[in-house]
């Protein structure tokens, strides 16, 4: 397994972490500067933030800088409850392609969706079988776009508490069997994202990390689990902070050949978005080092 006590060098920040400093909202060029400061050398930026300072302004700087990009946040929520909403999730998808490809980013992110309507509260049906087909169904479709696009999919699993608004994909073994089943020949066109905070409980995960192999490893995500979680979203702790035994993790996915970045990923609407910002990423860089 690598080293990374003596240096941040395969250290990448995914640009939620700082989304808010001392909870004013953080312009993601603000972000990059204070990434750059520090020699932080990735990031994974989000659509949002991306679209709020405009395409070609984060394409330059990216470019200027000589950043990478360990993954672009996010594709997906692929489900609806119509032919109409199913093609407007596709469009999406395939813009969110384009940009990916124009920050040259190593993967684009699939958070896949799950019961249509649930995340505005109200979910428009009880079949979870049907959100899983029309996933993998428009895995499928988005597969050929980004395939003639050269970019990656990564799907993400998310922790089983999720499985009702954000994603109907919920363990490594399902998200593999996805891949499988679209892509038998393992071209890297379609993988997963390892993210520890998603998959840390599950008893099988080494099993399916060695499954996964090089070819299907797309992306690493830490943060940690706190006891106890006070929010199911963004209550997301700090390497270190919580119960995850990360370094385990990082040597499963080392094992298979993953040479990528470690991409820093937490959301904490009462913790760290209440911090100053540099302050924040001077801590993920020393527990890059120590925790990780
Ligand atoms: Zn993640």
């Amino acid at each position: 397994m690598r080293d990374f006590s003596q240096d941040h060098r395969w250290l990448s920040i995914n640009t939620a972490t700082i989304r808010k400093s001392k909870g004013v909202e953080l312009p993601l060029p603000q972000i990059i500067e204070a990434c750059v400061e520090r020699d932080i050398r990735a990031i994974s930026p989000w659509r949002d933030q991306v679209a709020a300072a405009g395409l070609p302004l984060i394409s330059r700087l990216v470019k200027q800088h000589g950043l990478e990009l360990s993954g672009y946040c996010r594709g997906g929520m692929f489900t609806a409850t119509d032919a109409g909403g199913l093609q407007a999730a596709h469009d999406d998808n395939r813009r969110a392609v384009d940009e990916a490809r124009e920050l040259n980013a190593k993967c684009l992110v699939l958070v896949v969706g799950a019961l249509p309507g649930a995340l505005a509260g109200k979910a428009a049906h009880k079949n979870l079988a049907l959100a899983r087909d029309q996933v993998t169904d428009g895995i499928a479709q988005l597969l050929e776009y980004a395939r003639s696009a050269e970019m990656p999919l990564a799907i993400e699993p998310l922790h089983p508490m999720y499985a009702a608004d954000r994603a109907c994909i919920n363990t490594m073994e399902q998200a593999l069997d996805v891949c499988d089943d679209l892509d038998p020949g393992k071209t890297g066109a379609l993988g997963v994202a390892v993210d520890v905070y998603h998959v840390w409980w599950d008893p099988k995960l080494q099993a399916q990390i060695e499954r996964a192999g090089k070819e299907r490893l797309l992306a690493f995500h830490v943060c940690d689990w706190l006891t106890p979680t006070t929010d199911m979203l963004n209550d997301r702790g700090m390497m270190g902070d919580g119960v995850i035994y990360i370094p385990q993790i990082r040597r499963w996915v080392e094992a298979q050949g993953f040479a990528g970045y470690s991409e820093v990923e937490i959301f904490s609407a009462a913790n760290w978005w209440q911090q100053e910002h540099g302050e924040t990423l001077d801590t993920c860089i020393q527990r890059h080092r120590s925790a990780v």
